[in-house]
């Protein structure tokens, strides 16, 4: 076959393919010239398909990113950044933007592409199941509270009562608490997707905080015979800006985290470091760490590895979403090192005031 003829012919699919992409397409080449823009990018941008500018497709989104630096940037380098922005608004719909870099057969870069994908649909969904969480939940306070006054309440006549009964009011109160628990990081979750987190910095103790945390959980630890350490690694550690509430919620995730995913007999270390320019906190442990297949979701809404649900049944998933939401709010990073059936360690790194 002719082979001419055939490069032709895969040049005139590939761009009916990228014509009829279900997502705006805009190729460039290295000097930033247009080269191609789809149908489907005309039509989410109202800009006329003969002589598309970027400069014209830039001011569209100019609110949100700078799009010829970008490109400059993805121009300019060999490694292979990519630029993804998500819930872009524009015209009462969302977008979400791309940019990444083209290369040819042999590996030269030839130019850089924007891709734009209408995602308003997927996030009126995400908006409608946000509202029934927040809903649900804020129905759901009242009546446990109540429930848990009551049974505080019942608890002064506990002496009163046959043992399996005292039994049976112990598990009805542990449920109460559960679920209280579950209700505050549904709510909190709702607050965080609205926008609605009353987050108020101030120069905060951290190591104070901890040594309280610690004494939360010193009586499971005893139950577990799990050894909890707690070693500053410098005297004299300077306070951060956080929100102390928030932060304690923090920190009591990952050391509660710890105390329910390691087995009995193990050992928990909290430290507390000032390095270069930021304060680190790590709680390890010797639990039974996070499988590798699942180390890339451990941070989302909701999830749970299975070797966790095994020896803890019920907890909501959410509390490392929430945790790394507050800590990149105060300019800080959460992360994990873990190895399955070894432990995990967990970093949380604040930039110093
Ligand atoms: P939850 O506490 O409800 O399990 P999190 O959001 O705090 O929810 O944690 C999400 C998941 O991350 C856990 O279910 C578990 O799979 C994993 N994980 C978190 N901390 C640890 C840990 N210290 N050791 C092992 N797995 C952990």
């Amino acid at each position: 076959m002719d082979p001419t003829t055939r490069n032709g012919q895969n040049m005139l699919i590939m761009e009916a393919l990228i014509e009829n992409l279900p997502g705006g397409v805009v190729l460039v080449d290295r000097e930033k010239k247009v080269i191609l823009a789809n149908k489907k990018m005309v039509q989410l941008t109202h800009l006329p398909k003969e002589g598309f500018y970027l400069t014209e497709l830039s001011k569209l989104f100019e609110e949100r990113i700078d799009l010829g630096a970008e490109l400059d940037k993805i121009l300019s380098t060999s490694v292979s950044p990519v630029v993804v922005l998500h819930d872009i608004p524009l015209k009462k719909l969302f977008y979400s933007l791309s940019c990444f870099q083209v290369f040819d057969d042999t590996k030269n870069l030839i130019g850089g592409a924007i891709f734009l994908q209408d995602i308003t649909q997927e996030k009126e969904i995400d908006t409608e199941k946000s509202e029934f969480i927040s809903i649900a939940s804020h129905q759901l306070r009242t009546p446990l509270g109540s429930m848990r006054w009551n049974l505080e309440m019942l608890g002064e006549y506990m002496h009163l009562l046959p043992e399996q009964a005292q039994k049976n009011f112990y598990e009805a109160y542990k449920s109460n608490r559960r679920a209280i628990w579950m209700v505050a990081d549904l709510l909190n979750v709702s607050r965080i997707e609205e926008g609605k987190t009353e987050d108020e910095p101030q120069p905060t103790d951290l190591a104070v905080m901890i040594r309280s945390i610690i004494q939360e959980v010193v009586s499971e630890t005893e139950m577990k015979s799990i050894s909890i350490t707690f070693t500053p690694k410098k005297e004299n550690i300077p306070k951060v800006k956080v929100d102390p509430a928030h932060f304690r919620d923090v920190m009591e995730n990952l050391v509660s985290n710890a105390v329910k995913y390691t087995k009995a007999g193990g050992k928990i270390t909290i430290t507390l470091d000032q390095l270069d320019t930021y304060v680190q906190v790590s709680v390890q442990d010797t639990g039974i760490g996070i499988p590798e297949k699942d180390k890339m979701k451990i941070f989302s809404k909701f999830f749970r590895s299975k070797n966790a649900v095994r020896v803890y049944t019920e907890s909501s998933g959410l509390g490392l979403f929430i945790a790394k939401t507050y800590v990149e709010k105060w300019g800080g990073k959460l992360w994990f090192e873990s190895i399955e059936k070894q432990g995990t360690t967990f970093y949380v790194t604040i930039p110093l005031a």
